[in-house]
């Protein structure tokens, strides 16, 4: 399994942007004992917990534990003091020679319990395809899109890190019809880590709040069998279609690592309601590349997001629906105005019509078994240029 190094990502790109200050958590490395906090370092990684321990870092207690879980619950001031300290330890990269793991030998995992799954659908380019592709003589936009931001409870239990292999899902895939999929599909979005002590039943989370309650990001593939989700949808929305699995990034890139990547968000008509407005509505610049097989096939813009990770939190807790820290919300599919910027192959293909044509002369209407899918994100970074969000990969083995 690839951590997101740099120097595992270079297909398609002259010199890969660094990642970014970021966390993790690895097995193995030939110590025994737990998993560990980590952090990425060129072609290693560096063993955050016992740098903290042995340098006076801030909160060595959250930073030796085996995942992120801790830190989570910490609260954005024992963010800020980590991501600060951590930031500072990585520019004196002579000074962390003995907390160095090589990664060729650690395995990473999923760095946080995941509490609760949401997914959302908060890009409108993306709505709009799929409502013309799935409701050609309809409106592309269901009337309450531009209202409310629309989403679903996930599974949790079903969330992998990055590297782990998509069993390709059976089901019912019509009336009288069942079996394995064949329209297994990806979506590239943006996951929301959310953290901090939990919020109260009752008490929704405001606006000028939110950001309080979102730790980092991770890129997530929200894997969908288009043609179980198609027949089982009407009218509840997804169940099996999507809850094989949900693969994220192993980094995630706490928000203090994104200052400069804020962005306005897209002119909204009509305007959202007023609890859904504030100073902290505002998007994420990020680009995001979707590779099948090394093959660069769609280049998803994030900050295009009509409804912003702030709107997301606040909706979501807006009944009074307590956060818990490790939740993880999804954007939803992430898809630009040109075809080379859609995020899933439902719209590269436009529902399998138009199969995507690739460079060994082969196509895809959806993913074939075998198939490996690599999507990557950069980031306006702190100190000018870009940096990298790693990746989330995943290959496609044949249903069981
Ligand atoms: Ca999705």
């Amino acid at each position: 399994m690839s951590l997101g190094s740099p120097v595992n990502r270079t297909v398609g790109t002259s010199a890969a942007p660094p990642v970014g200050t970021a966390l993790g958590v690895v097995a193995g490395a030939g110590r025994p004992g737990p998993s560990r906090i980590v952090a990425p370092m060129g072609d290693a990684v560096l063993d955050v917990g016992a740098l903290a321990a042995t340098r006076g870092g801030p909160h060595p207690e959250l930073l030796g534990l085996p995942n992120l879980d801790g830190l989570l619950g910490a609260g954005r001031p024992a963010w800020r003091e980590v991501v600060g300290w951590l930031s500072e330890q990585l520019a004196d990269p002579d000074r962390l020679s003995g907390y160095l793991l090589p990664t060729l030998g650690v395995v990473p995992v999923l760095p946080f319990t995941v509490a609760d799954y949401v997914d959302f659908f908060a890009c409108e380019q993306h709505a709009a395809n799929a409502g013309r592709i799935i409701r050609p003589s309809g409106e592309p936009l269901a009337p309450n899109w531009k209202h409310v931001p629309v989403g679903y409870h996930g599974r949790a239990g079903t969330v992998v890190v990055s590297g782990t292999p998509v069993i390709r899902p059976s089901g019912q895939r019509g009336p009288g019809d069942a079996g394995p999929s064949r329209a297994l599909d990806v979506e590239a979005e943006v996951g929301y880590v959310l953290g901090c002590s939990d919020t109260a039943p009752g008490r929704p989370v405001p606006m000028d709040e939110a950001l309080d309650h979102v730790f980092g990001v991770v890129l997530l593939n929200d894997w969908s069998a288009r043609d179980i989700q198609a027949w089982e949808s009407r009218p509840l929305g997804p169940l099996l279609g999507k809850s094989f699995a949900t693969s994220i990034s192993a980094w995630v890139t706490p928000l203090d690592e994104l200052a400069a990547a804020w962005v306005e968000p897209p002119p909204r008509d009509p305007q959202p309601l007023p609890y859904l407005l504030g100073p902290t509505d505002r998007g994420l610049d990020l680009t995001m590349e979707i590779r099948l097989n090394g093959e660069l096939v769609s280049t998803p813009p994030a900050a295009d997001l009509y409804w912003t990770p702030a709107q997301l939190v606040t909706h979501l807790t807006s009944n009074g629906a307590p956060l818990r820290a490790g939740d993880l919300l999804g954007s939803g599919t992430v898809s630009g105005a040109r075809r080379e910027q859609r995020g899933c192959f439902l719209e590269l293909s436009w529902g399998g019509s138009e199969p995507v044509a690739l460079a060994d002369g082969s196509s895809r209407a959806y993913l074939q078994d075998g198939d490996e899918v690599t999507i990557t994100a950069t980031a306006p970074a702190r100190s000018g240029g870009r940096l990298s969000l790693g990746e989330v990969k995943g290959n496609v083995l044949p249903a069981l």
